[in-house]
């Protein structure tokens, strides 16, 4: 097998107790990496940890985290520290959608997605850059969205937040680039996980006609984009977003 280099690494994948954040943890539990998990629930980050160490043999701490919260973030990567002494990784996952069109969108229901999926992105690059910039060597993947780069009916806080994380992936890019930290996105299409199973029939099925691949992604084929970004395989890339959409934004 080949050598990715990722032994002993310590990741940080932020919501990595399901869904895509869980694929990309068992992805890099695979290569020996030590991971982190966190969710908005500390039992069942605990309960992912211990499915994920005793399946693949590595260690894995789970943590209560609230992304949106600077607060919350700081104890994630202070117990990190504690516990690991590095962060090599950090995978900014943690996503929620709250749909509806604009014309009747409650302020509330903005800003929670504004707060998760972009300042969460900020809260959680923030901190852990600190920590790569003392080691001086760091990989970062965005996990945006298909619908921050075409758009999408009744998405339009979400659309705006995962816009807002593609550009906020190239330039803390630039920002990193010369200090041996490398960030990158991955957009995904449309990927069979929960967030997708609440989609109605018909929405499901329209989206269907527009892949031109005409089939739903796996969440192990974001895993796989990820791990590629995070391993020794990705030189002299940064700032870059990879589609894993079927074709979907070409
Ligand atoms: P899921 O809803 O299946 O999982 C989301 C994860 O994020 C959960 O583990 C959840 O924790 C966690 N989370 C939510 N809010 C917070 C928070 N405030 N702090 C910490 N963790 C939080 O979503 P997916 O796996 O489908 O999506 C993962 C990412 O991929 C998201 O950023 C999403 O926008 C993006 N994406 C998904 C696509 C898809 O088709 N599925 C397409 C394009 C992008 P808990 O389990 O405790 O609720």
């Amino acid at each position: 097998m080949m050598d990715l280099g990722l032994t002993d690494k310590v990741a940080l994948i932020t919501g990595g107790i399901r869904g895509l954040g869980r694929a990309i943890a068992e992805k890099l539990a695979a290569e020996k990496v030590k991971i982190v998990v966190t969710g908005t629930n500390e039992e069942r980050a605990r309960k992912a940890a211990d499915e994920i160490s005793s399946a693949y043999g590595v260690e894995v701490l789970g943590l209560k985290h609230d992304v949106s919260s600077e607060e919350s973030t700081k104890e994630v990567v202070k117990s990190i520290i504690a516990k690991f002494k590095k962060i090599d990784i950090l995978i900014n996952n943690a996503g929620v959608t709250s749909d509806g069109i604009v014309m009747t969108m409650k302020k509330e229901n903005w800003d929670k997605v504004i707060n998760t999926n972009l300042t969460g992105t900020f809260n959680c690059t923030k901190l852990v850059s600190k920590q790569m910039l003392r080691q001086r060597s760091g990989s970062i993947v965005n996990i945006a969205s298909v619908v921050g780069i075409i758009g999408n009916v009744g998405q339009a806080n979400y659309a705006a937040s995962k816009a807002g994380v593609i550009g906020f992936t190239k330039a803390t890019a630039r920002e990193l680039a010369g200090r041996g930290i490398v960030v990158n996105a991955v957009a995904p299409g449309y990927i069979s996980t929960d967030m997708t199973s609440v989609l109605s029939d018909k929405v499901t099925e329209e989206m269907l006609s527009k892949i031109p691949m005409k089939a739903y992604g796996k969440a192990e084929n974001v895993a796989n984009a990820v791990l590629f970004l995070v391993s020794n395989m990705c030189q002299y890339i940064t700032g870059q977003v990879i589609n894993v959409d079927g074709g979907m934004a070409m």
